[in-house]
């Protein structure tokens, strides 16, 4: 069954043909008009209500086809302007925030969530090991005058989780005011050493995209992860992340719950946040997650949550046919380039689908175990595509 992906224009998109989801929203649908000066920040494919997919052949809606909901959510971001400071909570803290505060928490479901970076890509994942806060909050003095002397020599002392929460706390829960005047001393007294930690460009875009926000202050406390094409993170319940730049693919529990606490003019929940997040210091590198390689062609991205996992077919043009093995889950296969013949098993019959970049596709539960990528005429390039699917490979 193919599909069109639901396009989301937040502004904080890429704008125009610059955006990964405008490219593959074009090549997927020649109806599909674009505006070179509206952004394109996500495109969703799956059967959630905020953007449910729609069936090509048909015009349905995924959902009223299968009859069922879809355990995740599978979507392609495109950023240009920091999205918020954010965790995602727990099973049980999401049902008790959904019954306490419905209006903010909109349903009771956890969202731990999984990028792969389709460009270099730019994000803020996790607190800093803890000795670096430290030397960071050391170097620039409006950070300890900030933070007070009390904390910071406490975090010194003792460089544990109790010593950054209090440090943490203490940012997040000044005034705004002075927070825009420790932002403001920073800009204009330490480009030098802003510079020689790598964080000038960082500093400055975000400064200019949200001017006196406590998050462009959250860059001292949180790691700054930069992936390549393939590259991984994983966000797990109350692993503190942003995203700041680049396109990916995204999957993640189908819910929409976000503890905010940054780079947004949405509600910041800070004591929630403080409750929740873990304050665990860690190398940027540690942060990356790494697929498991199946063989030549497939790798997995297998996160330790059933809800869904990621399988990245990458086919060398030389390669006739290839063989995937598939359990019986429906799955959506989004194609970002080369071409291949998809032949699978469906209620209705055998079936061929052309797959060429921007291609989705729902393979069904009749599609198992097995569905061939049968090498397409007059084709030079390598196949890439990405499969969301249930994540079964935990009961292997
Ligand atoms: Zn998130």
């Amino acid at each position: 069954m193919e599909l069109t992906g639901w396009v989301k224009n937040y502004e904080w998109g890429r704008v125009g043909i610059n955006s990964a989801v405008a490219q593959l929203a074009m090549a997927n649908d020649p109806d599909f008009s674009l505006n070179e000066k509206e952004s394109y920040a996500e495109m969703w494919m799956g059967t959630h209500l905020c953007g449910v997919s729609i069936v090509k052949e048909t015009g349905e809606t995924l959902d009223r086809v299968l009859k069922k909901d879809l355990p995740y959510l599978f979507k392609v971001l495109s950023i240009k302007k920091a999205l918020s400071i954010q965790v995602h909570p727990n099973k049980c803290e999401a049902e008790r925030l959904h019954k306490d505060r419905p209006e903010i928490y909109k349903d009771p479901n956890h969202k731990p969530e999984l990028a792969i970076a389709l460009t270099p890509f730019l994000a803020l994942v996790g607190f800093r090991p803890v000795t670096d806060i430290a030397d960071f909050i050391d170097e620039f003095q409006p950070l300890t005058k900030l933070i007070g002397k009390e904390a910071v020599q406490q975090l010194h002392a003792y460089p544990n989780a109790d010593s950054l929460k209090l440090c943490y706390e203490k940012l997040m829960k000044s005034d705004d005011a002075v927070i825009a005047k420790c932002i403001q001393d920073i800009s204009k007294n330490y480009q030098k050493e802003l510079k020689e930690n790598e964080l000038l460009d960082v500093f400055n875009t975000i400064n200019k995209d949200f001017q006196g926000d406590v998050g462009v202050l959250s860059i001292f406390f949180l790691n700054l992860v930069r992936l390549q094409p393939g590259q991984a993170i994983y966000l797990g319940a109350n692993e503190i992340h942003a995203y700041l730049d680049g396109d990916c693919v995204e999957c993640m529990a189908c819910s929409d719950n976000v503890i905010r606490a940054g780079l947004t003019p949405k509600y910041k929940d800070v004591e929630q946040l403080i409750a929740s997040v873990i304050f665990q210091g860690g190398a940027a590198h540690s942060k990356l997650f790494v697929p498991y390689r199946i063989d030549d062609t497939v790798q997995v991205y297998v996160p330790p949550v059933d809800d869904f996992a990621v399988i990245n077919v990458a086919i060398k043009h030389t390669v006739d046919t290839y063989k995937l093995q598939i359990q019986a889950f429906g799955s959506i296969l989004l194609c970002l380039g080369g071409s291949r013949t998809l032949r699978l098993n469906t209620k209705d019959g055998a079936k061929d689908i052309t797959l060429t970049r921007g291609s989705i596709v729902y393979i069904p539960v009749e599609a198992a175990p097995e569905i061939e990528f049968v090498s397409a005429e007059d084709c030079g390039e390598d196949f890439t595509a990405y499969i969301a699917t249930y994540n079964y490979f935990r009961l292997a």
